[in-house]
């Protein structure tokens, strides 16, 4: 079993005379911020000039500089803009402010591993992936809970980059729930096979095909929506909470019954021999040079997968039943 570290295990005393800049103010970058400010760390927000994020940031009482200045005065940087932004930021903005001894910080190893960003030799590199979004990351920070997390060395400089991720993960609240040792490549490697193949990428094409086999056989749209796609959150709540064995206690067993019978049909050996495909993709780097050529050719493809998709008769369905639950946080 893979060691978990806890409370006791970082020390916010590493912080000591230190300030953090947390650059980007979106899903992750506020729930740092705050929950690291909330620690007692001295943390600074670095955005760009005319950032949507800046008004929000002040208003969460927070000092918000240029990327630039935010990083020269600081000991941690923390990059949490998206992913496909960071190669030209560091470049312009970080890397000429890094000095010696500093530490540069990520949410996720993509950049690192796939080379889009290259730190000088004379700083540490860590990461600090919490394994939820952001607003999780937040809220559960201030209900005395926490999203747990992931961390990783990728170049000790000082001798302490280790201690440093530990504390770093102890500021966020991650060390409330327990925080595991990975590497970049493992956290990189991990990250986009559950995404593409479970997560995502999985999950809504499961739903889809569903939803379609149950309205091209003439059920209501309406039904086959609950059933396809309202209805797996509850599935999920239950995995969440105590995994396959407590749903499979929780459902009716004639449900279970089906669920032994059926799944295996749904995937297949085929799936199971796909999905090793897709990762194999993801260890040679063919995913992540796709994704940055595509982001090069501003997205052309992703634009138009993302219009067909909103075409999806699901959509439609999935709004109109939706309006009529307003407690569903919009
Ligand atoms: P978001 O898209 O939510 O936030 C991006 C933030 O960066 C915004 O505040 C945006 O400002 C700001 N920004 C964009 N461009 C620049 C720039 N050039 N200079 C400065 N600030 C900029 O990002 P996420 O929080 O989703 O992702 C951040 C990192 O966290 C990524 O590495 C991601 O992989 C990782 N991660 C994300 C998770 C999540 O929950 N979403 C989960 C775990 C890891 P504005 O809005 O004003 O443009
Ligand atoms: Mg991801
Ligand atoms: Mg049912």
């Amino acid at each position: 079993m893979a060691k978990m570290y806890y409370e006791q295990d970082g020390s916010l005393q590493y912080f000591e005379g230190k300030r953090v800049a947390v650059i980007g103010y979106g899903s992750q970058g506020h729930a740092h911020a705050l929950n690291l400010k909330e620690s007692g760390v001295n943390v600074v927000v670095g955005l760009y000039e005319g950032s949507k994020s800046k008004e929000k940031a002040e208003n969460d009482g927070l000092q918000v500089l240029p990327v630039a200045e935010a990083v020269k005065g600081s000991d941690v940087v923390m990059v949490l803009v998206p992913d496909e932004k960071q190669g030209k930021l560091y470049k312009e903005a970080i890397e000429p402010n890094l000095e010696e001894g500093n530490a540069l910080a990520f949410a996720h190893g993509f950049n690192i591993h796939f080379s889009q960003i290259v730190p000088p030799a004379y700083v540490d590199v860590f990461m600090v992936a919490p394994k939820g979004p952001g607003h999780l990351v937040r809220r559960l920070y201030t209900e005395g809970c926490a999203v747990p997390a992931l961390f990783a060395v990728y170049q000790d400089y000082t001798g302490n980059a280790r201690e440093l991720a530990l504390a770093y993960a102890k500021g966020i609240g991650s060390t409330r729930a327990g925080v595991l040792e990975t590497t970049f490549k493992e956290e990189t490697e991990t990250d986009l096979f559950g995404e593409q193949a479970v997560l995502c990428g999985g999950a809504t094409e499961l739903i889809k095909a569903g939803f379609d086999t149950l309205v091209e056989a003439g059920y209501q749209p309406e039904v086959a929506y609950f059933e396809c796609l309202h209805e797996l959150k509850l599935i999920v709540d239950l995995l969440y909470e105590g995994g396959l064995e407590r749903m499979r206690y929780s459902v009716s067993d004639t449900a279970e019954y089906g669920d032994y019978m059926v799944g295996k049909r749904i995937i297949t050996e085929e799936t199971r021999k796909e999905m090793k495909k897709v990762l194999q993709e993801i260890q040679r780097g063919q995913f992540a040079k796709n994704w940055i050529l595509e982001n090069m050719s501003n997205r052309a493809e992703f634009n138009a997968i993302k219009r067909q998709e909103l075409e999806h008769p699901i959509v439609e369905v999935g709004k109109k039943l939706r309006s009529m639950m307003p407690w569903l946080k919009k």
